[in-house]
């Protein structure tokens, strides 16, 4: 048992934190206290710790540098085991938030198709206009080709049509 300095109440160890300082290894406030000092000076506690990183900077990235470099192993470690024990979850959160933003997915993926099509397009249009077809010709190609579906089988026919005159 120890007596709060502040509260005057007498509590348990437990009921104060650790203080590697002081005499018994425990604040002489007790948590409750504590929080409530905390709580009252927080934005002094902030504007004090937002000098002193100010003050440091360089030297408290150095330091998170190093510390982030020793420690790399382990941060990886540590995050495939959060990852493994999660797992389930994750996927399931995963789900529900791509069941929830469905439109807007549907929207990027129209969206990235229409990208993938538009390059297929110009692959096409430029190789039809190394065989000697002007940019014009190609594009009419090209929606023909597209349109038939079958692809591969109807690009020669397209070229054939498209030599003859016919199209
Ligand atoms: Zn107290």
């Amino acid at each position: 048992m120890k007596r709060c300095v502040k509260c005057g109440i007498e509590k348990a160890a437990s009921e104060f934190s650790k203080k590697k300082s002081s005499k018994d290894g425990l604040h002489s406030r007790c948590k409750a206290c504590e929080k409530l000092y905390k709580e009252a000076n927080k934005e002094r506690y902030r504007e004090q710790k937002k000098l002193y990183y100010e003050a440091n900077k360089e030297q408290i990235r150095e330091y998170a540098k190093l510390y982030n470099e020793a420690n790399k192993e382990r941060y990886r470690e540590q995050r495939k085991l959060r990852y493994e024990a999660n797992k389930e979850r994750c996927r399931e959160q995963m789900k529900l938030y791509r069941e929830a933003n469905k439109e807007r997915y549907r929207e990027h993926d129209k969206l990235r198709h229409a990208k993938e099509s538009r390059r297929r397009d110009e692959i096409y249009i430029k190789a039809r206009m190394k065989n000697g077809y002007t940019r014009e010709e190609a594009v009419i190609l090209r929606g023909i080709y597209k349109s038939t579906k079958r692809g591969e089988q109807n690009r020669d026919t397209c070229d054939q049509l498209f030599m003859a005159g016919l199209i």
